[in-house]
Parts: structure tokens; sequence; C-alpha cells
């Protein structure tokens, strides 16, 4: 069994961030990449921050933040990156984008390097394919925010390999999570029910059903949901939330998973929920205030 002990991350957005956060908590040492310094430096300050937060709340002790803070280090190259025991892609949800990733990074890994992606709906064989180790590679679906949310998914590819597997629930166990496997098929099983969901929500907010405030204060009190749809729709971020029901309705080419048309509108505006600041819900001033 391979020993994991420096887990690289790609992508620095909330996903990324949320990885090397548990991760370096967990004791493991992480190199954080992105398109640019800019990027990482943003991530990096934001698990600070997240950090500081769990200290006050009590959540984590003090020494824990000062040992984990400077276990996360910025990777400007793909090459630091590579030279990791296993590399976590959490980049934006997009195909195209992660494909070129694991091609770019097939050079810079060291032959037991073993690939994992946080992708909330894309065919784990196919990203796997690309890559110059298919049966080291898995997906590890965490959810958000990963410090709080106790499960991860872990979805097989077609080549994965037993040893991967196993590695992956151990890893996964080390962080504190808890593991439930799904089969490479569109949106594994969190997403497959959830974004549906929240595509549903957004139709009865289009077709005039009722009010943002309606629908979230419906789902809340009626389904004793602890978010709305609607907000959660915005926590996730929009962009990612059409990425997945495109996923779903190319995939599995059933007209139920036919994207909102207001979804694919406030995506094109650039609207794409909390972390744009705008989203269903208007997130500028002191409370949120809903966009419609
Ligand atoms: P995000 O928009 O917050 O962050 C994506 C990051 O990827 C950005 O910082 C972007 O600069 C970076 N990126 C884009 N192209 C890159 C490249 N070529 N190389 C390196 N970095 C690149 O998105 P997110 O919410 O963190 O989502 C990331 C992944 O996690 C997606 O696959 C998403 O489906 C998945 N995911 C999201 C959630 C959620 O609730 N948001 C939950 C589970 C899984």
């Amino acid at each position: 069994m391979a020993e994991i002990k420096t887990v690289g991350v790609i992508g620095a957005g909330q996903m990324g961030a949320g990885i090397a956060h548990v991760c370096a908590l967990a004791g493991y040492s992480v190199r954080l990449h992105d398109v640019s310094a800019d990027r990482i430096s943003a991530g990096l300050a934001a698990i600070e921050r997240n950090m500081n937060r769990q200290a006050a709340r009590g959540m984590i002790t003090v020494e824990a933040l000062q040992g984990a803070v400077p276990r996360i280090t910025a990777a400007v190259t793909p090459a630091e990156v590579g030279d990791t025991d296993l590399v976590i892609e959490a980049a934006t949800e997009d195909e195209a984008v992660k494909k070129i990733i694991f091609r770019s990074l097939t050079d810079h890994l060291r032959p037991d390097t073993l690939l994992a992606s946080n992708t909330s709906s894309i065919s784990i064989t196919r990203l796997a394919s690309v890559t110059d180790r298919p049966e080291k590679f898995i997906g590890l679906h965490f959810m958000n925010p990963v410090p709080l949310m106790k499960l991860v998914e872990i979805i097989r590819g077609i080549a994965t390999d037993p040893a991967t597997y196993e590695n992956a629930v151990d890893f996964a166990k080390s962080l504190g999570k808890t593991t439930a496997n799904a089969e490479d098929f569109p949106a594994f099983i969190v997403n497959r029910v959830l974004v549906p969901m929240i595509n549903e929500a957004i139709y009865t907010l289009y077709e005039g059903v009722g009010t943002v405030d309606a629908i979230d204060t419906a789902l809340k009190l009626g389904a004793n949901h602890p978010m709305g749809p609607l907000e959660l729709g915005d926590f996730i971020g929009l962009d990612t939330v059409l990425a997945i029901m495109n996923v779903l309705h190319d995939g599995l080419a059933d007209s139920k998973y036919r994207p909102c048309p207001l979804l694919v509108k406030y995506v094109e505006a650039g609207w794409l929920g909390r972390k744009a600041g705008r989203g269903f819900y208007d997130y500028r001033g002191e409370t949120p205030v809903p966009t419609r």
C-alpha cells in the first residue's frame, strides 16, 4: 500500500482550498496549484481565514492551526504538484479543462503518484483515460464546505485497481470523513439527486410558482432542509450547477434533466452565486437580498 504524505491540490477555489485545509489539519504536506500566483494566494488567504474561524469557534485548537498553515505551500508550476504522493484535481467543472490538466500533469508525475478528481459529475473513466495511469486514478468527491461536511463519495473508473481504491478509502478516513461508494455514472449519487432538485426549484421560480423567498422558505420549513434550494445553488456556484445538469442531460439523454433557461441566463450574466457576489441573492450588502 502506497503511503501518502504529500498531497498536490489543483484548483484553489472553494473546493480546492477546502481540500487543502482538511489535508493540512490531518498532517499532510500540501502543494496548492492554480492558473496564477494571485489565485493561489487568494486560496491560501481563504484557508487561513477559515481555519481562524474554526479556531475562534473552538472547533480546532490554536496549535492545530499553527501547525497546519505552514504545511500548505504554493505550487506555481505543474512539476511542483506532480512530485507528490497523491494529486487531487479540483479545478472548474469542465471536462475539457480537466483533461488538459491531467494531460499536462502526466510528464511531471512520479511513477507511484495516485491521481484523483473531485469532479461533481464527469466520468472518472473518461478523465482517467487521458492519463498514463488509469489504474491509479479515482474519484474523490468531497462536499462543500469541505471542513464541515462528513462525506466523501468514492468513484472507481473502469480501470481503477483495488489498491488505489483501498488507498483512497484510507486517505478519506484519515481526514475524518465517511465514505460512500458510487458507480461511475453521470453525477454519481449525491448530485444525481440534489442538482435536479435545485434545477426544479429554478423552474418553479421561472414559471412564477413562487418567489425566491417563498421557494427557499417552503423547502426549509416544509421539507426540513437546512438551506433552501436557491440558496444552495448559489452556495455551490451556478456555473457548477449548470455544468452538472449538462453532464446529466448529455450523459443520460433524458429531457427531464434539461437545464432551466433561467439558470443558463444567470450563468451568462456572470451571476454565479456567492463566489461572484450575486446569484439568486445579492450578497454585496449586509444581508442577502433576493434578485427576483
Ligand atoms: P471554483 O470556481 O471555486 O474554483 C475553481 C478553480 O479552478 C478556480 O480557482 C480556477 O482558477 C481553477 N482552475 C481553472 N482552470 C484551471 C487550470 N487549468 N489549472 C489549475 N486551476 C484551474 O469551483 P469549485 O466550487 O471549487 O469547484 C471545483 C471542482 O469541485 C469542480 O469540479 C466542482 O464540480 C467540484 N465540486 C464543487 C462543489 C461545490 O459545492 N462547489 C462540491 C463538490 C465538488
